[in-house]
């Protein structure tokens, strides 16, 4: 072999390793991270996707990583033994961007086994749940994304339209319960058509877009909203998109009454009996679009109605230089206080009603003793918050009322999810659902 040629093996060789040493070290570093992720997912219960989720297959994946950088999520994937996985499932909202990249198509989104879900209801392609008349979709039916609840809202009243009973002596042809894209989109498609309809929601119009944080750039597949036409970006700032579902209700004066909360249905002749806070209505047909994130209990204060109060921390970081009270002392408000302590210039209260606080995980113990003892949190343990104001919270302590300057209260109260709730309609769970994505 002549000198020439050793050399430039030498050279590739050289170039090689230079490459290639950063490169498994980057790899080893990335995986490290997302075995200590899935460590901590796991500790808290949400390692595993309730919606549809990327499904791997390990045998084709050649552990490139492209995927887990796609997530406009985050981390919901990490690679673990050099396979992508799913190491933050509840993070994981379907956008499929994980399977579009994949370039050996080693990716799908869907559900996954649901034959021993109790939480996604077994439904015909309409929509319609084991009880004939009675429509589930949206988020609720276990399928995430915006598009996907547009287009089931219109499948849904598509369907009701043509079996629609004949005189019958019901307040309305349909009542939709939920506010968010699926019934919004339901009553615009119902109005479109030509058909009695009433919207009813425990809150505001806009379901989970209203507790997006702040800013959010939403991705939204091309679809088209009856009555208004095709949402034409593919991403909006969130309050562009609440604002365009403002428009519309105004615009279609929708049928719909806010605050009003699902309590029961009951099946009569022709129809149901929805029973609400409000008083019972009936309705030939029902469509519940009530999403999955349940309802948050309420402290009945002053102020509550205010859009800086939250009942769930979606992203620490959008929040800096704020002045935060977290009412609550369980795992979930510990958990979302030291996340909004440990962002730039914010002020972080946690008011709880005990004297201390009882059965907390013990890392999320550990978190807090450092983040107060080294300034960060403060604490102010049997206080009660009495009234939130626009810029401030007043909050009644063992040494007197106290006035807070606020900028957002997070109250972590509990809650119930909608599952009991549509055990006790009668709505079967599990297998045989015939939807896809
Ligand atoms: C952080 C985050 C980011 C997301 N980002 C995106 C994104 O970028 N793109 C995208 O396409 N999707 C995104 N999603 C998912 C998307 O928001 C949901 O899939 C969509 O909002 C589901 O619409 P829905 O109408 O089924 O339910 P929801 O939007 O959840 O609305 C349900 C409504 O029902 C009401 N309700 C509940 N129970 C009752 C009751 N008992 N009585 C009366 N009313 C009741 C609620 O008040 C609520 O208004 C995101 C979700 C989250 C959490």
């Amino acid at each position: 072999m002549n000198t020439e040629l050793i050399f430039s093996w030498i050279l590739g060789a050289v170039i090689i390793i230079a490459f290639l040493i950063p490169y498994i070290k980057r790899m080893m570093k990335k995986e490290e991270k997302a075995r200590e992720r899935l460590k901590e997912t796991r500790s808290k219960g949400q390692e595993k996707a309730l919606m549809q989720h990327p499904i791997i297959n390990q045998s084709a994946c050649i552990g490139c990583g492209i995927c887990v950088d796609s997530c406009p999520e985050g981390d919901v994937l990490g690679l673990i033994n050099g396979k992508a996985t799913v190491i933050h499932g509840s993070h994981c909202i379907g956008h499929g961007k994980c399977a579009e990249a994949c370039p050996l198509s080693a990716i799908e989104v869907g559900l996954g086994d649901i034959s021993q879900r109790q939480d996604i209801p077994r439904l015909n392609e309409h929509f319609e749940s084991n009880i004939p008349g009675l429509y589930v979709i949206g988020e609720l039916s276990g399928l995430a994304l915006i598009r996907n609840a547009i287009e089931h809202g219109v499948k849904a009243v598509n369907h009701i339209e043509t079996s629609i009973a004949e005189n019958h002596d019901n307040e309305f042809d349909i009542i939709i319960i939920g506010a968010g894209p699926s019934g919004l989109t339901s009553g615009l498609r119902a109005k479109e058509l030509g058909l009695k309809y009433l919207i009813i929601d425990q809150s505001e119009p806009g379901g989970t877009i209203l507790q997006y944080p702040r800013k959010k750039l939403v991705l939204v597949q091309p679809v088209s909203l009856p009555l208004y036409g095709q949402l034409k970006k593919m991403e909006y700032p969130k309050e562009e998109l609440l604002e365009i579902w403002e428009d519309v209700i105004t615009k279609e004066a929708l049928n719909l009454k806010t605050k009003q909360k699902l309590l029961g249905i009951d099946q009569k002749n022709n129809g149901f009996i929805i029973h609400t806070n409000k008083g019972d209505i009936t309705a030939n047909k029902v469509i519940l679009g009530l999403g999955r994130r349940g309802t948050p209990r309420k402290l009945g204060v002053s102020g509550e109605d205010f859009g800086k109060v939250m009942y769930k921390l979606m992203d620490a970081e959008t929040y800096k230089d704020q002045k935060i009270l977290v009412a609550g002392g369980g795992d979930s408000a510990i958990e979302a206080a030291i996340g909004l302590s440990h962002q730039q210039g914010n002020d972080v209260t946690i008011s709880y009603r005990k004297s201390n606080f009882f059965r907390l995980k013990a890392k999320n113990e550990q978190r807090l003793k450092e983040a107060v003892s080294t300034g960060k949190l403060k604490v102010i343990f049997d206080s009660n918050l009495l009234e939130i104001t626009e810029k401030e919270v007043h909050i009644d302590t063992q040494d007197g009322q106290k006035t807070i300057l606020n900028d957002f209260v997070f109250i972590f109260a509990g809650g119930e999810l909608p599952f009991p709730l549509l055990s006790a309609i009668g709505i079967d769970y599990g297998q045989n659902i015939t939807i896809s994505k």
